[in-house]
């Protein structure tokens, strides 16, 4: 499978006109990724429990999208097989008062996993470069005007590059899947919020007036996207038109990724060793 395809590194740049947002990388449907996707979660599972373990790298992995994207969806299938003592999930909202008075990555350095952990954002510090960007947000705020210039984002782009490159150094790696859905595809789900019962509570009002921003959005995505991948933290576009092929694409990345850290029990000292069979005695005799 070609997941470079998909891989933005600051190698490349990502073009959001140009992204096929309907790609099912040559699969026609669910069935056929069914199973290798059982496989992976399986191998997931394997993996977070030498990486929670071991206790040496943490992952942070956040999802970025526009509304109705299929982010809890994702979340909830990719992750299904993990040990809930090693994860964390944590959805970002508008900020609170209490947020507001802090820097925007206050709130979510709170949040960062802990080593041998996996920690899941629901939105990120992102937000602050998109919607952020988009509502000129930093012009309302109560900050000093030296810190609501026009060029807050661009700072931002670069603080953000910065963080995530001393979490890299400090033994924390962060994957960023951007689940880019078309217009039409937005519309289809944001529909079935209204029209399937078991949905409504997820039909929010913001959702029909934020999308008459999406160019905005878009043009955000693109910005930030490229501003900010980077070799040790690079940005996953996943085309997510089609629900079954993004979750398979986004389980491949993690497996992947959880295979190059390849994390390993930690190795008994010889003294502790030797004193098993001792321990194996007091215990059955
Ligand atoms: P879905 O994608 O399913 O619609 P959601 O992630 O939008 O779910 P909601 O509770 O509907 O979840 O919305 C969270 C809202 O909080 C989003 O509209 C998002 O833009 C907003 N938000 C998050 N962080 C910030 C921020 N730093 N500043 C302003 N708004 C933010
Ligand atoms: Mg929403």
């Amino acid at each position: 499978m070609d997941l470079k395809k998909y891989e933005f590194n600051g190698e490349k740049k990502f073009e959001i006109k140009h992204f096929d947002t309907a790609d099912t990388g040559g699969y026609t449907d669910k069935t056929e990724t069914e199973t290798p996707m059982r496989d992976d979660i399986e191998l997931m599972k394997v993996y977070q429990d030498k990486l929670f373990a071991e206790g040496k790298e943490g992952i942070l992995i956040i999802f970025q999208a526009m509304d109705a994207a299929g982010k809890d969806g994702a979340i909830k299938h990719v992750f299904s097989g993990l040990n809930p003592q090693g994860v964390d999930t944590y959805s970002f909202k508008e900020p609170t008062d209490e947020e507001l008075q802090h820097d925007y990555l206050w709130r979510a350095q709170r949040h960062i996993p802990a080593r041998g952990e996996i920690g899941i954002f629901n939105r990120s510090y992102y937000e602050d470069v998109l919607v952020g960007k988009v509502h000129k947000l930093y012009k309302s705020q109560n900050v000093s005007d030296r810190c609501k210039t026009d060029d807050v984002i661009n700072q931002r782009y670069e603080q953000i590059r910065n963080y995530e490159q001393y979490l890299w150094d400090n033994g924390i790696t962060v994957i960023k899947f951007f689940l880019n859905i078309s217009k039409d595809e937005q519309k289809k789900q944001l529909l079935q919020r209204i029209d399937d019962k078991a949905k409504n509570w997820k039909f929010a009002q913001s959702d029909i007036e934020e999308r008459a921003y999406w160019d905005d959005y878009q043009n955000a995505y693109e910005l930030a996207i490229n501003a900010t991948a980077s070799k040790t933290c690079p940005w996953y576009v996943i085309p997510s038109d089609k629900k079954w092929y993004a979750r398979y694409l986004i389980s491949k990345i993690v497996v992947r990724q959880l295979k190059s850290i390849n994390p390993q029990y930690p190795k008994l000292s010889s003294e502790v060793e030797n004193s098993l069979s001792n321990w194996r005695k007091t215990l059955t005799e």
